[in-house]
């Protein structure tokens, strides 16, 4: 049974300090959380605008399951696809300005089955090196040629393209990058995707509800709009809620729902959290309070942050996103700063390789609308004392 061995496998990963641990949560999902039984200040969620909670979102899940009960019972080419689901689809299709929007259960589940859709063996698929790991699963799933680009590099990307002669070629990227919170350049994306006639996919699982006119997404707000983009958005993060959706022109969404398995074979999300979304939508939408207060309390974090990074040899991320990460670099030290806060209740999550690259351990502090100035500065004081 040695080849089965996974104890020894595990201590390795301890032995390297790689070992994730799970903490459990027993209040609604806030800045302020109780965590095995500790109260902590949380810089730990994606909750971006502080919508998980809110009560007009929790009476439409409850009013949805008075109304439809809590499971779907199945897929959505069964018996699954409720009013509910189709109304969020014309909401949302409406509110990205796409020609038609397609409902997931999860965003992991959407990039599965839209690159295993759009993509083949005659098909290039061209990622940066800093995607998610949903988009490079999907990538190898499809059976594409599968290249990575050097993170945000168009020369790179330009010389994949150039260099090949596949029958169709795709661009795949984050739109904000969800472990360095920057922007990819998606206006020279977008040029290059002309030149080489490639389809560009677009990940906006962190600027959607988050950047652009009303939280229109990333795209939005750098004004571009093109048949031959298609967006993927979660709406378990800024939304608040739980799902994921793709927009895009109408024959390529059919393509996705008529022919991904990930589509296909699997059951549909509860239509409750489909009514909850609506709710959560119209709430983003009025919400340039809250982004307008998220975006404040990222400048007030930046502009504290960025001495302290400077006095003790971490780098703080240049993205202005809700995403900040402080690269501690090696994996002992990023862990130890991140114990040494939780001990003065707050937890600043540490991410390590391979979910980041080799050396850039990092602390992943993540701002969201529902922080006070109070909170951050907490969260300050504390970076500068703690022992590294
Ligand atoms: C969170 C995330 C996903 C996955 O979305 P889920 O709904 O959590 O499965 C996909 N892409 C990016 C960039 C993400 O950050």
């Amino acid at each position: 049974m040695t080849v089965w061995d996974f104890g020894s496998r595990l201590d390795a990963l301890a032995a390297d300090h790689r070992l994730r641990v799970r903490r459990t949560v027993s209040s609604p999902q806030r800045p302020h959380l109780t965590v095995d039984g500790r109260e902590l200040l949380s810089f730990a969620s994606n909750d971006y605008l502080g919508l998980a909670a809110h009560p007009e979102i929790v009476q439409a899940a409850q009013a949805g399951a008075e109304r439809f009960g809590v499971g779907s019972g199945a897929a959505h080419f069964l018996s699954g696809h409720s009013t509910a689901h189709a109304q969020l689809e014309a909401a949302l299709c409406e509110y990205s300005q796409c020609e038609s929007a397609l409902l997931f259960s999860t965003g992991y589940l959407a990039n599965l089955a839209l690159l295993t859709a759009l993509a083949d063996r005659e098909t290039l698929i061209c990622a940066d090196k800093l995607n998610h790991a949903c988009l490079n699963d999907g990538a190898r799933l499809s059976r594409a040629e599968f290249r990575r680009y050097a993170h945000g590099d168009i020369a790179h990307l330009r010389s994949l393209l150039d260099a090949s002669d596949a029958k169709r070629k795709l661009i795949a990227t984050d739109a904000v990058f969800s472990m360095d919170g920057d922007v990819a350049p998606l206006a020279e994306m977008l040029a290059l995707a002309e030149r080489h006639d490639a389809l560009l996919v677009v990940d906006d699982a962190h600027g959607f509800g988050v950047l652009g006119p009303e939280g229109r997404g990333t795209l939005a707000e750098l004004g571009l709009r093109s048949p031959r983009i298609v967006v993927m958005a979660t709406l378990g993060k800024a939304v608040g809620t739980a799902g994921a959706f793709v927009a895009a022109r109408r024959d390529i969404a059919d393509w996705i729902m008529q022919t991904a398995p990930c589509y296909l074979f699997t059951t549909a999300a509860p239509p409750m959290i489909a009514q909850a979304t609506l709710k959560a939508l119209d709430l983003v939408r009025e919400g340039d309070a809250l982004r307008r207060a998220l975006r404040e309390n990222i400048a007030h974090f930046r502009q504290g942050a960025a001495p302290v990074a400077t006095a003790r040899g971490w780098w703080l991320g240049h993205g202005v996103t809700a995403i900040q990460p402080l690269v501690i670099g090696d994996n002992a030290t990023a862990l130890r700063v991140s114990d040494a806060l939780l001990r003065r209740g707050i937890w600043a999550p540490v991410i390590r390789p391979p979910t980041v690259p080799a050396g850039t351990a990092r602390l992943r502090v993540s701002l969201s609308a529902a922080h006070t100035f109070d909170d951050i500065d907490r969260l300050l004081a504390a970076l500068r004392e703690v022992p590294a």
